[in-house]
């Protein structure tokens, strides 16, 4: 795993950030690259094929493409990859103390993504998606960063606050979604469409994000794509179901990659259909941000909210309601529950875990803090252009 994989190995300096680390870090780099499958393949499949034509119509109707088996066979391999065991609670607290204590000696704010483990949400400084922590990681007066999340994230802390020191407890920390695409497959879709503007989910790489126009959010997309002008064409990446769901909300067509995240793309209808059956009084909360922009969505018809982290945690403390369905990766009930107490969250499938957000263990974290690893950096050129596309996204938000 990662205590194997030389600090040095940079998080994008191949251009594919997540996946280089993960390529050393976790073994099974062969398959995850053959993954990917064949620009060709996929891009046929993202282009407005007949798959994209029929984009109104039911999922099942756009999956013929053969982008789409490429894409289901990373989210296979993704899936198998095993859960890092949770060690034993009774270590947590001195555990706990040891980090803080090494925070204070290092100069270091640790920041925790809402699906990061509760023992390590509970040590952090501060809890959230990766949007609010980056925001927080470009003003901490911190000289350094751990970032408790996946690489993409910590790329981001980087991009935005280049003169600090960012640390990410396990390099192999990836995301399949932002897996579904690499540079070289990005640059070819540009070049088979001139002129198009490039719309990326900040769930890419950096490499990917220095190649687009835009980058955006779950809670910003829509906002986005209204900010381009209509009578331009528009490549939207990686995620199929965000870019499928903002076709319906703006009412434009776009061209489409098809990626997914295989933590999302295993919350299936049947789950969402099974529970509002089960819990009819219940509000159903979908939380887009980390690519659970999916096919639930659909299923959920038009009165499912659909909310980041943050305005999943606001809207369950305010509401009236006092069960909630949530269909996103489970991690957040914990966060949900400690800010929302007495009221009831229940996941539409609890397998929703994403092994990658697990990595990062309290023993993970505690050597990050004391040996300084894995530092995470992002070339200048690379980085430069990457910022230019994040900027707009911050400035939409
Ligand atoms: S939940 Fe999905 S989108 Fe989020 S980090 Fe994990 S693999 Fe990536």
């Amino acid at each position: 795993m990662s205590s194997a994989t030389p600090a040095s190995v940079r998080a994008s300096a191949s251009g594919r950030a997540s996946a280089s680390g993960r390529a050393s870090a976790s073994g099974p780099a062969s398959g995850r690259e053959s993954a990917s499958g064949p620009a060709s393949g996929r891009e046929s499949a993202s282009a407005p094929a007949s798959g994209r034509e029929s984009a109104s119509a039911p999922a099942s109707g756009r999956e013929s493409a053969s982008g789409r088996a490429s894409a289901s066979g990373r989210a296979s391999e993704a899936a198998a990859i095993p859960v890092e065991p949770p060690g034993d609670p009774a270590t947590f607290p001195a555990l706990q103390a040891e980090i803080r204590d090494l925070a204070r000696e290092r100069d270091a704010v640790i920041l925790a993504h809402s699906y990061e483990r509760p023992e390590v949400q509970d040590v952090a400084d501060h809890v959230g998606d990766s949007l609010h922590l980056s925001r927080i990681a470009a003003t901490a007066p911190q000289s350094t960063i751990v970032f408790c999340g996946v690489a993409f994230m910590a790329e981001t802390a980087k991009i935005l606050s280049p003169q600090k020191r960012v640390l990410l407890p396990d390099l192999s920390a990836g995301c399949s979604l932002a897996d579904s695409i690499t540079v070289e497959q990005l640059r070819q879709w540009k070049r088979e469409h001139p002129g198009a503007v490039v719309v990326s989910y900040v769930n890419t790489t950096a490499a990917v994000k220095a190649e687009s126009d835009y980058c955006c959010t779950s809670g910003n997309a829509r906002a986005v794509i209204d900010a381009i002008p209509r009578d331009r064409h528009i490549l939207f990446l990686p995620d199929m179901f965000l870019g499928l769901w903002l076709e319906r909300v703006t009412g434009r067509k776009l061209t489409i990659w098809l990626g997914e995240c295989h933590v999302h793309a295993g919350i299936r209808p049947a789950d969402v259909e099974r529970w509002r059956r089960e819990e009819p009084g219940a509000e159903l909360l979908i939380h887009p941000e980390c690519g659970c922009t999916s096919q639930v969505i659909e299923a959920a018809g038009d009165d499912a909210h659909i909310l980041s982290t943050e305005g999943m945690v606001t809207y369950a403390e305010r509401s009236k309601a006092d069960t909630f369905l949530i269909a996103t990766e489970v991690g957040i009930l914990h966060r949900l529950e400690q800010k929302a107490p007495g009221k009831r969250f229940v996941p539409v499938n609890r397998e929703a875990v994403c092994q990658y957000m697990k990595l990062t263990t309290l023993p993970k974290l505690r050597d990050s803090l004391l040996h300084g690893v894995y530092p995470i950096e992002v070339p200048v050129e690379i980085a430069a252009r990457a910022r230019v596309a994040l900027e707009r996204m911050i400035a939409i938000a």
